[in-house]
């Protein structure tokens, strides 16, 4: 459906349009005709599928921008989505000259305040940091029309029901709550009893959760296994941005130290980073600066961030919608993705579970050999020479090649190069990984269905579901990484901090 059509004025319209959105999501669909009414809404769909815009749009639409109070307030569990909806609402508010502004834990709360003097409209902010703010009287909710409880499902896991309670009481008891979320668990319909007047409950299907654009491949392996696999899997597959999923925060660390070891451009977030820390790497991430982003469900939590070509499942997660929600991170905006997902054999009822859920049957792959992997980085060697040759200003090294050249056979200088492009064999680069325990064996209930499968949509598994690098947009990077840089300095940067705020 196009947005003319849901009710919203032209210099939102305008907004849109800049922002190339063409059509509506089904959740924006659903839920902006209802938010613009003044309902409560409670959403429920997929990361990725938009919810910011369809709580932002609404709101924008409604403030009044002679008014100088804050009007919406928005609670996001983390300060990455804080910042992320703040410049969303930021960017479409812009032409009406809306006042947006974030508040989140670990940052200066004094400048906080000065800003605060420029009196937003809108105001994101982190459950911590907003209780902070409200005991300060330093943000003042009695002019609040709309209040917005965004990744709800998220916040309850972090256990911020009580802080958010704390800022609902201080709100106007006839404002309008609004209630996004990427799954709907039980304790979430609650929050809707309590909080809500009659919510409006919308939600988008399962069978429309997973996208068509991600192929869904699983590897059967054990787990001690698991991490020689996957850096041939890295190796063959020659992803382009890479995030991989461990179940743990010492997995997350063991990960991204071990790809680090083996060349790999990576590192890894987690909850007991420091904020900073987590901010720069992120940074990195979207910038293209970093291949492999190693993270925790929690900390990877509705990032969006485009340009993620594979997803690696290094342990499986045990609850499907943590499945969805990762793989959810590539396959966006039309771009084609490929997922991966390590299971150990008496962790296959887990498999099956999600592919219950997601209606998709992940395709089975064979493990790559060390022959298989050396080929893949020769290959990708090979791409990254045709970028190096068609950029330009290479003419002053005419010379000094052609004394090369006549002192070398060529065929032997074109064996240095790729053997300094290439990563050393990974046997000479044993890691280890700390076993986890495989998931507890799930009770058999009734088995699968055995039908409502959508059958393999095609059966190319001995490509390893390789990315196609010439894809890329010209971006560059080189695939080989200093051991001796900085990344050792990744274990001293422990900053324990309770929860993300
Ligand atoms: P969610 O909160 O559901 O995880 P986001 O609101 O973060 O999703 O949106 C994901 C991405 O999709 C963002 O980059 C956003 O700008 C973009 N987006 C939102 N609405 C549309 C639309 N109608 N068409 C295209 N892209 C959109
Ligand atoms: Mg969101």
């Amino acid at each position: 459906m196009k947005f003319s059509e849901l009710g919203l004025s032209d210099s939102l319209l305008k907004a849109i349009k800049r922002s190339g959105y063409e059509e509506a999501t089904p959740i924006q669909e659903q839920t902006i005709p209802m938010v613009l009414k003044g309902q409560d809404v409670i959403g429920q769909a997929q990361t990725g599928t938009g919810k910011t815009a369809a709580f932002g749009l609404p709101i924008i639409e409604h403030v009044d921008t002679d008014n100088p109070n804050i009007q919406a307030i928005i609670i996001s569990p983390t300060r990455e989505l804080a910042i992320q909806t703040q410049e969303e609402l930021f960017r479409l508010g812009k032409d009406k000259h809306v006042r947006v502004q974030v508040v989140y834990g670990g940052a200066d709360i004094r400048r906080q305040i000065r800003n605060l003097k420029q009196h937003p409209q809108i105001l994101v902010g982190t459950p911590g940091r907003l209780r902070d703010h409200l005991n300060r009287h330093t943000v003042k909710l009695d002019h609040i029309k709309t209040l917005v409880l965004d990744e709800a499902d998220e916040m309850l896991n972090m256990g911020f029901l009580d802080d958010i309670e704390a800022i609902i009481d201080q709100t106007p008891a006839d404002r309008q709550t609004l209630l996004f979320s990427a799954t709907m668990p039980p304790e979430i319909k609650k929050i809707g009893v309590k909080f809500m007047t009659d919510p409006t409950m919308v939600r988008i299907k399962a069978k429309e959760l997973t996208t068509d654009l991600v192929d869904q491949y699983y590897v059967k392996a054990r787990d001690y296994e698991k991490f020689d696999i996957m850096t041939r899997l890295i190796d063959v597959q020659d992803p382009d941005l890479t995030i991989v999923f461990g179940r743990t925060k010492r997995r997350v660390d063991e990960l991204s130290r071990g790809l680090v070891a083996r060349g790999y451009n990576a590192a890894g977030i987690h909850g007991d980073l420091s904020q900073d820390r987590r901010t720069k790497i992120m940074k990195k991430f979207k910038h293209g600066e970093l291949d492999i982003l190693v993270a925790t469900d929690v900390a990877a939590r509705g990032l969006d961030i485009s340009g993620v070509t594979h997803v690696y499942n290094y342990d499986i997660p045990s609850d499907p919608d943590s499945y969805v929600h990762r793989i959810g991170r590539t396959g966006r905006a039309g771009h084609h993705g490929v997922s991966l997902t390590f299971v150990t054999p008496n962790e296959m009822d887990y498999l099956r579970e999600i592919e219950k859920l997601t209606r998709v049957r992940m395709l089975p792959l064979k493990p790559p050999t060390a022959e298989e992997a050396f080929k893949g980085q020769v290959a990708s060697a090979f791409n990254d020479i045709d970028e190096l040759i068609s950029q330009d200003s290479t003419e002053r090294y005419q010379e000094a090649a052609e004394k090369l050249l006549a002192t070398h056979d060529a065929t032997d200088l074109v064996a240095a190069l790729l053997n300094e492009m290439t990563k050393e064999p990974a046997s000479d680069v044993p890691v280890k990984i700390t076993p986890e325990r495989p998931l507890p064996r799930r009770n058999h209930r009734n088995g699968r269905s055995g039908h409502g499968y959508r059958g393999p949509r095609d059966h190319r598994h001995n490509n390893y579901g390789g990315h196609h690098r010439h894809n890329n947009g010209g971006r560059s990077r080189s695939r080989r990484h200093d051991n001796h840089g900085s990344n050792h300095s990744s274990r001293h940067a422990f900053n324990i901090r309770h929860r993300e705020d």
